[in-house]
């Protein structure tokens, strides 16, 4: 079984990890030596998480209640949620399938004189052109935040010029993951600063839960290896339970989206340390594997299947989104292949002010109803990733994955 993702740490960082747990080095100086690496120009600061981060940004800014902020439509639950617990107001802005980013008329169509910012997400590990979008919100006076949490490639990349805010994460599902962290660029030096006192406040997570986080992911690195999964899903199924509940839960759960207090916190010195040491270790020609087995699955796919964000100058293939009409139907046949193919769960469109039913994200919403998430990564052979491609081409070509609705 090829397992849906493939923790971007290596055994040597997790034991890296757990050596800094034991052999702490000092967090204040280990924050500003990144934050100053990071940023010549001293816009850096870095977070415990991307949301609280986001969090930050929106109590810093102190949008009355009632304010409306423009979402790029699919982006995960908690970040809507944030601004909800504000008593903002979440717009979505639809997006277009080929760069799954929305184009500047969105802005035009959902902008009203209670509208304060713009949080866009390029999704999947892509890049596209946001200059037109950010002009667009910049003519309205807007904030701009751009959440970059599945868009890092390198610290040479700090997010777009004209965004007030771009947030990467280093969660541990995301590229050169410190399981935790955010690194954060904060290009007006007034929010910056009161962001970065008001981060200072809060309580540092212990060392000893970052440790425990830290074997966690060791063992779930372990059961997402080939063959120890292979082995674990069959004897799940043979004991009739769902390999979906029972192991990928906890993956996705790890960063739960609760209470404001699981996200005001700071980083631990033992997470700072592995955060410096993936954020400069990182080299970008290391996804050079991970982007050739992207282009490969793109092409065989083709004229199969669509690819959401396929149309974007860059695709780092952060993860690889198909669209089919009958995402259980492909999921079933996938998995019996061995090839973990999933939804994006964690995901949601942000629904459209109760008032303005016409600002339904339509595009979004039903690419989320369809879209699967498919193994594609390096180390996956050529062999392998064409078995994939044609089991998809067969399950999308079988009656049973393409049920004609039944109309009385
Ligand atoms: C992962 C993710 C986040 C949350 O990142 P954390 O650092 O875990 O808070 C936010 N937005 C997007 C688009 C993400 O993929």
């Amino acid at each position: 079984m090829w397992a849906r993702v493939k923790l971007d740490i290596a055994w040597s960082d997790l034991a890296y990890g757990l050596r800094r747990c034991v052999i702490t080095p000092d967090r204040v100086l280990l924050e500003e030596s990144i934050e100053r690496r990071s940023s010549a120009a001293g816009n850096a600061l870095v977070c415990f998480s991307v949301r609280t981060a986001f969090d930050l940004a929106l109590q810093t800014l102190e949008f009355s209640p009632g304010s409306e902020i423009l979402f790029s439509a699919l982006n995960i639950k908690g970040m809507a949620k944030i601004a909800r617990r504000f008593e903002l107001v979440p717009v979505p802005l639809d997006l277009e399938l080929d760069s799954m980013l929305p184009s500047p008329d969105a802005i035009e169509r959902a902008i009203t004189p209670r509208t304060r910012a713009l949080v866009v997400a390029p999704l999947f590990g892509t890049r596209g052109d946001l200059s037109p979008l950010i002009a667009a919100a910049r003519r309205h006076g807007l904030r701009v935040i751009e959440d970059c949490a599945q868009a890092f490639s390198g610290p040479s990349y700090s997010g777009h010029p004209e965004s007030d805010v771009s947030m990467f994460s280093f969660g541990p599902l995301k590229f050169a993951t410190a399981l935790g962290g955010a690194l954060v660029h904060v290009r007006d030096p007034v929010l910056l600063e009161v962001m970065r006192k008001r981060a200072s406040s809060y309580p540092v997570l212990s060392t000893s839960a970052y440790a425990g986080r830290v074997l966690k992911f060791a063992a779930l690195k372990l059961v997402s290896a080939r063959p120890v999964l292979a082995m674990l899903t069959s004897a799940w199924r043979l004991t009739g339970r769902d390999y979906e509940d029972a192991l990928a839960e906890p993956v996705r759960g790890v960063a739960p989206l609760g209470s404001v207090h699981q996200i005001r916190r700071r980083c631990p010195a033992a997470m700072l340390a592995l955060l410096e040491r993936r954020l400069f270790g990182f080299e970008a020609a290391g996804l050079a594997p991970r982007i050739h087995a992207g282009r490969r699955l793109l092409a065989l796919l083709s004229g199969v299947v669509v690819c959401p964000g396929a149309g974007n100058p860059t695709h780092q293939f952060w993860a690889f989104p198909i669209l089919v009409e009958n995402p259980s139907g492909v999921m079933r046949a996938l998995r019996r292949a061995g090839f973990d193919a999933a939804t994006l769960r964690r995901s949601a469109t942000v629904a459209p002010p109760g008032d303005r039913p016409w600002l339904d994200p339509v595009v979004a919403r039903e690419a989320l109803a369809r879209l699967l998430v498919l193994p594609c990564y390096e180390g996956m052979p050529e062999r392998e990733l064409r078995r994939q491609a044609e089991t998809i081409r067969l399950a999308c070509a079988s009656p049973a994955c393409n049920p004609t609705p039944e109309r009385a």
